[in-house]
């Protein structure tokens, strides 16, 4: 089937789990009783992509207080206690973050528990996200390795480390959030991709789809001044995606509806699957599902038919529940609409 459909990752808090609208929400509970109430939020959403009709499905990331430092809570050598304020990607905004301090080395599984969850609880196909190795370097101060490149490596080996290990749990997609790379699109070139390469090693062998997610952030506040900084046309993939489609990595997850990136673009990710971004997640406007309709359409002049999934720009973690519920089933009823529309082209 073509078009098929999945999300960038993380869907909205319920209420009784976390503060809504935050990028780094506060849990409303703790111990076994918060444990219980972040796979019952799972739940929650795993029915609701079914409902809307989505082929590829995630945890939402329900189990995580935010995209990196998830991961980051299992990984030792990191110092949770006395984080330090620092400005990430490339001081766009400032965030409270871990140090650090020692050789880094798992403490056990971190996914595990979700991801078996998940898996349990759906016969679709499932994907889980993780950190890509250059975010994360951007999301910690290093008081120990003293080179982001080498970091990026010690890090690459432990997301590697958990990806064999979600493989053996069901997982068919990993893929790998990286919105770093439009930052620092040289270090990219340097070491970004070779890092997210280190990551993803053997999980191809392992039956796994390996993707990663490039976009220009959540719909907060700081990203919506940052974009408008970037004048007309925002030509970042120009230089990423050359570097990508010569990579092993599968699939790319890349902001379109509403975003400046000139659609053309699409054409360097040649011999990759492309999860082309239908639904705005910095708007609260829900797309129709002609419109989405629409922007696969546009995309379907620069990847081939059997190449493009249809995805959100990116997570949807600080939005409003009823409109992320909202924005699913658009996005499942424009790519319906499109199978229909460009069923002979
Ligand atoms: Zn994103």
């Amino acid at each position: 089937m073509m078009f098929e459909t999945t999300i960038a990752g993380s869907l909205p808090k319920p209420a009784w789990l976390a503060e809504e609208h935050k990028l780094w929400p506060q849990w409303k509970s703790s111990g076994p009783e918060l444990a219980q109430a972040k796979l019952e939020a799972t739940l929650l959403w795993i029915k609701a992509q079914e409902d809307a009709g989505l082929d590829i499905l995630t945890d939402g990331e329900q189990s995580r207080q935010h995209f990196v430092h998830g991961f980051l809570e299992q990984v030792e050598g990191i110092d949770f206690v006395h984080k330090v304020e620092m400005g990430i990607r490339a001081d766009r905004y400032k965030a409270m973050v871990p140090q650090v301090v020692a050789p880094l080395k798992l403490k056990g599984r971190v996914h595990g528990a979700e991801a078996r969850f998940l898996r349990a609880h759906t016969q679709r196909r499932i994907k889980f996200t993780l950190p890509g190795p250059m975010t994360i370097v951007d999301t910690v101060a290093d008081r120990h390795y003293g080179d982001r490149a080498a970091l990026a490596m010690a890090f690459a080996e432990l997301l590697n480390e958990e990806a064999r290990a979600l493989a053996a749990d069901g997982v068919d997609v990993i893929q790998f959030d990286e919105p770093a790379f439009n930052v620092y699109t040289d270090d990219v070139l340097a070491w970004g991709v070779k890092a997210l390469e280190r990551a993803a090693q053997c999980l191809t062998a392992l039956g796994v789809k390996t993707a990663v997610h490039i976009c220009y952030g959540y719909g907060i506040p700081a990203n919506v001044e940052w974009k408008k900084t970037l004048g007309e046309q925002w030509r970042q993939y120009e230089r990423i995606f050359p570097a990508l489609a010569a990579s092993s990595i599968e699939q790319v997850s890349l902001e379109c509806q509403h975003s400046h990136v000139p659609p053309e673009l699409m054409a360097l990710l040649q011999g990759k699957d492309v999860l082309v971004g239908v639904i705005d997640v910095a708007s609260d406007a829900v797309e129709t599902p002609e419109e989405v309709a629409d922007t696969i359409g546009r995309a379907l002049q620069f990847v081939p038919r059997h190449r493009l999934f249809a995805c959100t720009n990116c997570g949807m973690a600080p939005m409003d529940r009823e409109v992320a519920m909202a924005k699913l089933r658009a996005l499942a009823a424009g790519a319906k609409m499109a199978r229909e529309r460009y069923a002979d082209r």
